[in-house]
C-alpha cells in the first residue's frame, strides 16, 4: 500500500468505491461505452476463472454522483487542488464518460494490472491502483501511468 494515500483509502471505502456489484454478478452488461464494457467482462470472466476475485467497484458514473464525490473530495483534501489528484470534476471525469472502471479487491487489480492489456485494459495512474481504463490495442504492451489524474487531465487541456 505504499501508494495509498490515507483520504483516498478512506474515499475508497466510503463511496467512490461501494461495490455495485458483487462478484459473480458482472456478466450483465454495464453501462458505459461498450467496448470497454465487454473487455473488462471478458477479463473479469478470465479472473475468476483463474480463481482470482475481481469485479468492477465502480464504473459509469452520473454527472450528479460526480459533482456528489468532487464536493466530498474538496471537504475532505482541503482544495480543489489537492483533491483533483484523485477525483476530478464531473466534466473531466473519465467515469462519467463511461470510459473508466475502478476495480477491487487489491489482488485482483493487480491481477488486471498484469493481464489487463489482453483486453486493451490498462492501470492508469500510479496513485490509483484500482483505476482502469481502455489505453492500448488488445495484446500489446500499456502506456506507461501518469503520476496522478490531475497531471493527466492538465496535460489534455493544453492541448
Ligand atoms: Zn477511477
Amino acid at each position: 500500500m505504499s501508494d495509498a494515500n490515507p483520504i483516498a483509502v478512506w474515499l475508497y471505502r466510503a463511496r467512490a468505491f461501494r461495490p455495485t456489484r458483487k462478484p459473480g454478478q458482472d456478466r450483465n452488461p454495464t453501462s458505459g461505452n461498450s467496448e470497454r464494457v465487454a473487455s473488462i467482462s471478458r477479463a473479469s470472466n478470465e479472473a475468476r476463472a483463474q480463481g482470482v476475485p475481481l469485479w468492477i467497484t465502480s464504473g459509469k458514473r452520473s454527472d450528479a454522483q460526480q459533482r456528489q464525490l468532487w464536493r466530498d473530495a474538496i471537504a475532505a483534501y482541503g482544495s480543489p487542488e489537492a483533491a483533483r489528484r484523485w477525483v476530478l470534476p464531473a466534466e473531466e471525469s473519465p467515469h462519467v464518460r463511461g470510459d473508466a472502471v475502478d476495480v477491487g479487491p487489491r489482488e485482483g487489480a493487480s491481477w488486471l494490472e498484469a493481464n489487463g492489456n489482453r483486453w486493451g485494459l490498462c492501470r492508469t495512474f500510479m496513485n490509483e491502483w484500482w483505476h482502469f481504463e481502455l489505453a492500448t490495442t488488445p495484446g500489446t504492451p500499456c502506456p506507461p501511468m501518469w503520476p496522478d489524474a490531475a497531471v493527466r487531465a492538465d496535460r489534455l487541456a493544453r492541448h
